[in-house]
């Protein structure tokens, strides 16, 4: 009888253990899988910047074409504001939400980023070289527009994006303003959306910094976005000078909710 209950006993403490390594496996491979998520399922050679680099698009691991939303989110244009980066890293690290379309272009400017400068390797500005409201400017200026609208082959290779990928929204990263624009000729919709994810201020750059984007902005990508393409609306995100690790989840979060948002 002794016998018989010690035996029942050691019979349950190993079915016991034998449980917990089942669990524990099953955990093991749900990480794994997870981390597989990140990562491209399709990379597209939009163009190559001035000095022969390639500037690509990446359809995020476990996007679905056929969703009701196609979000693209670059993460720089200007060579010496690098933080969009980061939150494309952060997007990338793990796959996309169920029932929707992520792309992400990291870097539009490549070799502004090698060079630390605004500009591209031709000194042009290429978020002043669209072909909309385009004006002629002082080579040595900052925001130098460029010999001709959409002369450089960085602003070609993001023109190419739009058109292929057709985005139904594109938010696109700059520094240092620590908030989220306005998007020019369409409600704030999205700006609000945004705001309400991440804590920055939805809110129009005022004239003042470098132009209004509803006013005396001229060829720039959001402009040339929303004018040229009914049903896309592209949005400005400014960072701050500096951003914590922590804000930057925060935003890759927010911005694969938005991804998910049904129209509005
Ligand atoms: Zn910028």
């Amino acid at each position: 009888m002794r016998l018989k209950f010690w035996i029942i006993l050691i019979e349950g403490a190993l079915l016991l253990i034998a449980v917990a390594g089942i669990v524990a496996a099953v955990n093991i491979w749900q990480d794994s899988t997870e981390q597989s998520k990140g990562g491209c399922q399709q990379t597209l050679v939009i163009g190559k910047s001035v000095e022969g680099i390639s500037i690509e698009a990446c359809q995020l691991n476990g996007s679905n074409p056929e969703a009701e939303n196609t979000l693209l989110v670059i993460g720089t244009i200007h060579g010496d504001e690098p933080d969009g980066k980061q939150v494309i890293d952060e997007v990338a690290a793990t796959g996309a939400p169920a029932n929707t379309n992520i792309w992400l272009i990291r870097d539009g400017n490549p070799d502004g980023a090698n060079l630390v400068t605004r500009r591209n390797a031709n000194g042009v500005d290429i978020n002043r070289n669209f072909p909309i409201k385009w004006v002629a400017s002082d080579p040595t200026a900052r925001t130098y527009s460029g010999p001709s609208p959409a002369s450089e082959p960085e602003t070609l290779a993001l023109m190419n994006a739009v058109e292929t990928i057709k985005p139904t929204r594109i938010v696109v990263f700059h520094q240092p303003y620590a908030q989220i624009d306005c998007p020019p000729e369409r409600p704030t919709t999205i700006s609000d959306r945004l705001s309400q994810l991440t804590g920055y201020k939805s809110e129009c750059i005022p004239g003042g910094k470098s132009g209004s984007p509803t006013n005396s902005y001229t060829g720039t990508f959001t402009i040339w976005v929303n004018s040229t393409f009914p049903e896309t609306t592209a949005v400005t995100f400014e960072l701050g000078l500096t951003t914590m690790q922590a804000k930057f989840e925060t935003i890759a979060k927010a911005l694969k909710v938005l991804a998910a948002d049904p129209s509005s």
